[in-house]
């Protein structure tokens, strides 16, 4: 666990969280400011800084693209679309420094983003 990381004291279950999915490798739980209807953040429960982590993590790239975004899709109704986002570094928008998909959905996305 990377010290003082919000994203992994809720992966460890430290701090409460609104779980919507979890498995070995993977939690999934309701972003505290919902910017949609659904919008939930999908978070690998070891450390990875931002998407240029999983370069070393290949196999957890797959589960979560792979196998637990579709099983979220199918779970939360997103079948007719969703958007997913991985802010990555400042001028990305991360503010939050362990990796997090969010999964937005419910509602009809605009383009571009801010
Ligand atoms: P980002 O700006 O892409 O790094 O996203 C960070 C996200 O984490 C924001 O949408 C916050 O609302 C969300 N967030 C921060 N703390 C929590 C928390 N304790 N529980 C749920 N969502 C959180
Ligand atoms: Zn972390």
């Amino acid at each position: 666990m990377a010290n003082d990381c919000i994203f992994c004291k809720i992966a460890a279950k430290e701090i409460p969280s609104a779980l919507v999915y979890e498995d070995d490798q993977v939690a999934v739980f309701n972003d505290l400011e919902p910017q949609a209807p659904v919008h939930v953040l999908i978070i690998p429960k070891k450390h990875v800084a931002n998407v240029l982590g999983l370069k070393a993590e290949k196999e957890l790239a797959g589960h979560i693209l792979g196998e637990v975004v579709p099983a979220l899709v199918e779970k939360l109704g997103l079948k007719d679309g969703f958007r997913l986002v991985a802010n990555t570094g400042a001028q990305g928008g991360q503010t939050v420094m362990h990796l997090h998909f969010h999964l937005l959905g419910g509602r009809d996305m605009a383009w571009p983003p801010g």
